[in-house]
C-alpha cells in the first residue's frame, strides 16, 4: 500500500522557439495516503504540469520525486509504467474514453495487457456497478450523459485497485449536479478505500469541501 508521494524542490521547464517557459518552480509537497487534496490556481499557474509529475506521466527538469520514500525520479518508462499501474488512476476533463467501446470494454482497456489474479471482466462489471452504472454495461460513450462518461471514466482510473486518483479538473465540463454526484463519488473512494485523491479544480466550492487546499501561482505554492 503506497503510503506517501513527495517532490523535493522540483521544477519543470519547457523549451520552445528559444523561449523557455517555467511551469513549476521549486516545489516541495508531500502527500499522504487517505487525504482528499485539491489543487486551485488561475489557467497557466502549473496544475496540470504538476498533476503529471505527481504521476510520473512526465519528469522534472530538476528536483526529486519519492513514492513511499523510494526515489524514483530517474526510472525508466516501463518501471514507471509499472508503478502507474499497480498505484495510480488518471482522470481528465475530457473523459478520454474510447468511442467504439461499451463502458465495460472501456473499463477493461486498463487491464487488457497486465496478468493479474482476478477476472477482468467480473472485475470490470463489479466496479461499474459500484459507481452507479451497472445498467450501461454495454453502452457506448456516445450513449451516456456527460457526468455518466466521467463515471466510466473513474470505473477504468480504479479497475486496477490505485492507491491514489490523480484528477484533472473531472468536473469541469459537467453541469453542477453530475459534477456533485462526481465529487460525491471520489469523497467516498477517498473515505471507503483510503484511496489518496489529488483533484485539480476551478471550483472554491468543492476545493472547500475537500481536506486540504493547495494553490498555485506561477508554479509556485502560494
Ligand atoms: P494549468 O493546468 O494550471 O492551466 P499548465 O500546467 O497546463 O497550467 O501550464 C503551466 C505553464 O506551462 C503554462 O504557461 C503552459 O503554457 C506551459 N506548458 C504546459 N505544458 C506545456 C508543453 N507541453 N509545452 C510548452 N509549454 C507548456
Ligand atoms: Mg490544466
Amino acid at each position: 500500500m503506497s503510503k506517501t508521494i513527495q517532490l523535493k524542490g522540483v521544477s519543470k521547464d519547457f523549451k520552445g522557439d528559444g523561449v523557455i517557459t517555467k511551469a513549476l518552480n521549486n516545489i516541495t509537497l508531500s502527500l499522504q495516503k487517505g487525504i482528499f487534496t485539491s489543487i486551485i490556481g488561475s489557467s497557466g499557474s502549473g496544475k496540470s504540469t504538476l498533476l503529471s509529475l505527481i504521476g510520473t506521466l512526465d519528469k522534472p527538469s530538476d528536483g526529486k520525486i519519492f513514492y513511499d520514500e523510494k526515489e524514483i525520479t530517474n526510472l525508466n518508462n516501463k518501471s514507471l509504467s509499472d508503478i502507474r499501474f499497480e498505484k495510480i488512476g488518471f482522470i481528465f476533463q475530457q473523459f478520454h474514453l474510447l468511442p467504439t467501446l461499451t463502458a465495460l470494454e472501456n473499463v477493461m482497456v486498463p487491464l487488457l495487457a497486465r496478468n493479474v489474479s482476478y477476472n477482468k471482466k467480473k472485475r470490470a462489471e463489479e466496479i461499474l456497478y459500484e459507481v452507479g452504472l451497472g445498467e450501461k454495461l454495454n453502452a457506448l460513450p456516445s450513449q451516456l450523459s456527460g457526468g455518466q462518461q466521467q463515471r466510466v471514466a473513474i470505473a477504468r482510473a480504479i479497475v486496477h485497485h490505485p492507491d491514489w486518483i490523480l484528477a484533472d479538473e473531472p468536473t469541469g465540463n459537467l453541469d453542477t449536479e453530475s459534477g456533485n454526484l462526481v465529487f460525491n463519488l471520489l469523497r467516498r473512494l477517498n473515505t471507503e478505500k483510503e484511496v489518496g485523491i489529488v483533484f485539480v479544480t476551478h471550483d472554491s466550492r468543492l476545493a472547500e469541501k475537500t481536506d486540504r487546499i493547495v494553490e498555485l501561482k506561477d508554479g509556485i505554492i502560494i
